[in-house]
């Protein structure tokens, strides 16, 4: 059989879930991907599995708040957690995401590791924080990609970068972090060099 190059070339939709009761209870490992809306998350995602549309799926904002989930054939599954931080969302739905999304990181049991997108021109936002701040409290492994690099010059996109590495460093969570673009293409490799360690723990 032919070597795949990108594991994740083979994913494929499986299900939205409203509710963690909802969510498959078997082992198979999981890594998950979380970021404010208009991030580049889907963008981010679509990306890395080499597919147009694969999240397309997950654009719901300020309506029902999904976790969707995608099956990487031989490794596991992929989790899109809701977007967060979106200005219209009501504040019920924004309760909602607190529960929804910490209680996935805090407790979802298979899960290996996250993946947190952030806008490069506007990181780490108190919502990134907070989402670090769960990973940390079960010692979970996180990779930042710092998308739409391609928004900023070479020399400010390094200390942004050096930023951010400073200030997780600091918070002492485990984390890796990688300038990223979907657009240009860059950092794609090493975003799913990151991707596949996490998932394969
Ligand atoms: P999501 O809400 O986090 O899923 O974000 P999307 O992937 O839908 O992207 C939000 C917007 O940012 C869209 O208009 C994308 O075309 C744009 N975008 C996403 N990634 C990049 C990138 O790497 N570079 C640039 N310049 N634009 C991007």
């Amino acid at each position: 059989m032919k070597h795949l190059a990108n594991p994740f070339q083979q994913t494929v939709f499986l299900m939205s879930c409203a509710a963690l009761e909802q969510l498959p209870a078997d082992d198979l490992p999981e890594i998950a991907f979380a970021g404010r809306s208009n991030a580049g998350k889907s963008s981010a995602l679509n990306t890395l599995c080499m597919q147009r549309q694969l999240a397309r799926v997950s654009k719901t904002p300020g309506r029902t708040q999904l976790i969707n989930l995608f099956v990487v054939p031989d490794l596991g599954r992929l989790a899109d957690l809701p977007g967060y931080g979106y200005a219209k969302v009501p504040r019920e739905v924004s309760r909602g995401w607190g529960e929804l999304i910490g209680g996935f990181v805090e407790t979802r049991r298979n899960l290996r590791g996250l993946v947190i997108i952030m806008d490069i021109r506007h990181p780490m936002t108190d919502y990134d924080t907070q989402v670090l701040a769960w990973a940390r409290s079960r010692a979970l492994r996180c990779h930042v990609l710092l998308t739409k690099a391609d928004k900023l010059g070479f020399g400010a996109a390094k200390n942004t970068l050096l930023k951010v590495q400073r200030e997780i460093s600091s918070a002492a969570v485990q984390a890796t972090v990688q300038l990223f673009s979907a657009t240009a293409p860059t950092g794609v490799d090493e975003a799913r060099a990151a991707a596949e360690r996490l998932m394969r723990g």
